[in-house]
Formats: C-alpha cells, sequence, structure tokens
C-alpha cells in the first residue's frame, strides 16, 4: 500500500479518502469503514460547520472573506465522535441546524478558511498515522495519495429523503413538504461546492466510483472492503 504524500507529508499513513456531495452516505458509510479496519475517523464537513457556527454566533458575515478567515485561523474545534466542541461550547446541534446548512457553502468557499482547515486535517491525520476521512476534497486535495479513494453519488431524491429521515423532518409529519425543502437545499449547496474556484466537489481521476441509491448500506461497505 502506497503512504500519503499530500503537502509535504511523508509515508507511512493509511488514509481512506470518502467523498461525495451531501446526502450521499458519507458519515455512515465511513464511520463504519473506520470500525472495521480500526482507523480514526474524520468527518471535514464538521470542521467548516464549525467554522460557519463561530461566524454566526459572532454575528458575523459569512461572505466576509477577512472575518470568516479570521474565525477560521483562532478557532478551537473538537470534534470527539458526534460531538463537536467550539471554543468549548456544545455545537453538535447548532451545526446541524438551518442557519449553518444555510451559510456553509459560502465560508467553505474561502480559499483561506479552507487553508487553515486542510492543515488542520494533514496533521490530524499525520498525529494518528492515518484514518478514514470525509469530505469534498480529501481524494483531489487533502490527501491526493490515500491509499484508496472512494467518490460516493446517489440520485438526489434518494439523498434529499435520507436526509431529511437523518434531520427528523419526517417525524415531525410534514411530509413530502420537508423532502422538497431538504432537496432545494441540497440542490443549493451542490451548486456551490461544485462551481467554486477553491478545490470544489470533483472526483479524483484515480477514485472510485460508487453509486448508492440502490444499494444496502451492507453492500456497500463490503465493496469498499473488497477494494481494500
Ligand atoms: O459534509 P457536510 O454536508 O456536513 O458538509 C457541509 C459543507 O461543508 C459542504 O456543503 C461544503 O460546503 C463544506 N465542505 C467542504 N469541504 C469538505 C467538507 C465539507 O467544502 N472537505
Amino acid at each position: 500500500m502506497s503512504g500519503v504524500e499530500g503537502a509535504g507529508d511523508s509515508g507511512g499513513m493509511r488514509v481512506v479518502a470518502i467523498d461525495g456531495p451531501a446526502g450521499s452516505g458519507k458519515t455512515s458509510v465511513a464511520q463504519a469503514l473506520a470500525a472495521r479496519l480500526g482507523l480514526d475517523y474524520l468527518d471535514t464537513g464538521a470542521m467548516y460547520r464549525a467554522v460557519t457556527f463561530a461566524v454566526l454566533r459572532a454575528r458575523g458575515d459569512p461572505a466576509d472573506r477577512a472575518f470568516t478567515a479570521a474565525v477560521a485561523r483562532t478557532i478551537d474545534v473538537r470534534v470527539t465522535g458526534e460531538q463537536v466542541l467550539v471554543d468549548g461550547v456544545d455545537a453538535t446541534v447548532e451545526i446541524r441546524g438551518t442557519p449553518v446548512d444555510r451559510a456553509v457553502s459560502a465560508v467553505a468557499a474561502n480559499p483561506e478558511v479552507r487553508a487553515e482547515m486542510v492543515a488542520r486535517q494533514r496533521d490530524w491525520a499525520r498525529r494518528r498515522g492515518g484514518g478514514v476521512v470525509e469530505g469534498r476534497d480529501i481524494g483531489t486535495v487533502v490527501f491526493p495519495q490515500a491509499d484508496l479513494k472512494v467518490y460516493l453519488r446517489a440520485d438526489p431524491e434518494v439523498r434529499a429523503l435520507r436526509r431529511a429521515r437523518q434531520s427528523g423532518a419526517l417525524d415531525l409529519g410534514t411530509g413530502a413538504g420537508a423532502v422538497e425543502s431538504v432537496a432545494a437545499d441540497l440542490a443549493r449547496r451542490d451548486t456551490i461546492d461544485s462551481t467554486r474556484q477553491a478545490a470544489p466537489l470533483s472526483m479524483a481521476s484515480d477514485a472510485v466510483v460508487i453509486d448508492t441509491t440502490d444499494q444496502t448500506f451492507d453492500e456497500t461497505i463490503e465493496q469498499i472492503l473488497a477494494l481494500l
């Protein structure tokens, strides 16, 4: 297996990169893989969400590049399993809420914010000897020499339904309306994430593309384990 040589890293790390749009199944797949492989797991989306949370908490403008970059450089983010602490405050629930959902893609489009987060992600892996890392630019930018790069995709309707289920929107009895509103948010984020100049969501040329639309979760995991 090859080592990771992203941005000055020497070999020796074992990194599995999982990229794809929101709702493609990245989080559950990456968590299960990490458990099966005995590796740590990093949700890089949670890091961009944490920066966005801190910007909104300070009543900053998500489009203000100087401000969001300053927040990114000074923020203390601790991601432990599902829990996310931002400057000592438990933001686990808020980082998944609507205000952060709406603003995160603008914050993540700032190249200075990305440079800071990418440095932290590489440092995270270096200290652990690797890990399973999920995001949008993991195989293309953060760890271009990852041992395995998986790009998960799924039809937009299926992704929206999964996200609506996860967020509990369907339990609130809002039914089809809830799915439609989640679908609109995903489409808007997909567009910003794929068209931004800095590290847009895109497939690495050597990524294995897995379409999870009609697959069960176990089938996806077994397919990836077989690739490893
Ligand atoms: O994965 P999740 O949907 O939680 O990510 C939230 C947002 O963070 C994405 O819509 C994207 O704008 C940004 N992101 C990113 N690069 C990553 C991970 C997430 O730009 N590696």
